[in-house]
C-alpha cells in the first residue's frame, strides 16, 4: 500500500478566535517561502526541522474530530500553508466529502505567494482566504520579506475575482511600510480591486521576532489611529 502523504506540521491549536470567522481549529504548517524580518514565528520558516511533526490527513482528521463540537471551521496557516498545497487539497477534500464535517468551513491564512494554478486547485474545497499583504510598494516588500510582491498582488486580484478573498491583512511595521504615502497608495490599490475589500490592520510587536528586528519600534496607539484614519 502506498504511504499516505505526510505534512510537516509546526503546531495545532484546537480552538482559536483570531484565525478567521468564529471559533476555529487551526493547523500551522511548517515551511514558508518568505523570510520576513518581522516574522513572529521564525522557527516555522524552514520546511524541515526537528521541531516539526509529520502528520497524515487521517491523523489530522482525528484531531479535528476531538475539537469538532466546539468549532465552526478549520483554518490552515503557517509558515505558509500553500507550500504544502497538495496536503491542504487532500485534507479539504476529505472535510468537504464527509457529512460528519458538513458544518465546518475551510479557510486558508496565506502570505499570498502562490501562483493562480494553486488557487484554482484549492478553490472548489476552500471557503475563503485571509491574505497578508506585507507591503504594496515592492521595495518595502523586498526589504521586509526578501521577495517581490508580484505574485501576492496577482493572488489578491484573482481571489477577489472568484469571491474567495475573505480579508486582506496589513502588518504595519513603523518606519518600514507605514508612511502616509504608502498607506494611501495601498488603500487606493486595494479599493480599486474591490471597493468593499475587508482590510484588517495588524500591529507589529517585537515578541518572538529575530534579533535583527528586536529593537524596531512597536506600533503605538497614535499610529493605530493614523492607520485607521487612512484605511477605513
Ligand atoms: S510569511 Fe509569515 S510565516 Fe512566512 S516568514 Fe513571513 S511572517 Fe513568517
Amino acid at each position: 500500500m502506498p504511504k499516505a502523504r505526510q505534512a510537516q506540521v509546526a503546531s495545532i491549536i484546537p480552538f482559536s478566535w483570531v484565525d478567521g470567522p468564529g471559533n476555529r481549529f487551526v493547523l500551522f504548517f511548517q515551511g514558508c517561502n518568505f523570510n520576513c524580518l518581522a516574522c513572529h514565528n521564525p522557527h516555522t520558516i524552514p520546511l524541515h526541522t526537528r521541531r516539526a511533526n509529520e502528520m497524515s490527513v487521517q491523523e489530522v482528521l482525528i484531531e479535528i474530530r476531538s475539537a469538532m463540537p466546539y468549532v465552526s471551521g478549520i483554518t490552515v496557516s503557517g509558515g505558509e500553508a500553500t507550500v504544502q498545497h497538495e496536503f491542504v487539497l487532500e485534507l479539504f477534500k476529505e472535510i468537504k466529502k464527509r457529512s460528519e464535517f458538513e458544518h465546518l468551513t475551510t479557510m486558508i491564512d496565506s502570505n499570498g505567494n502562490a501562483p493562480q494554478e494553486i488557487w484554482e486547485l484549492l478553490d472548489p474545497y476552500t471557503d475563503g482566504v485571509m491574505l497578508d499583504l506585507k507591503a504594496l510598494v515592492d521595495a518595502s516588500h523586498i526589504e521586509l520579506t526578501g521577495s517581490s510582491n508580484t505574485v501576492v498582488l496577482e493572488s489578491i486580484k484573482y481571489l477577489d475575482s472568484i469571491n474567495k478573498l475573505y480579508e486582506v491583512r496589513l502588518l504595519m511595521v513603523p518606519g518600514h511600510n507605514d508612511s502616509d504615502e504608502e498607506l494611501i497608495t495601498t488603500s487606493l490599490w486595494l479599493k480599486k480591486v474591490n471597493p468593499n475589500m475587508k482590510i484588517k490592520i495588524n500591529a507589529f510587536k517585537t515578541h518572538g521576532v529575530r534579533a535583527s528586528a528586536r529593537e524596531w519600534p512597536e506600533v503605538n496607539e497614535s499610529d493605530l489611529v493614523r492607520y485607521h484614519s487612512i484605511i477605513d
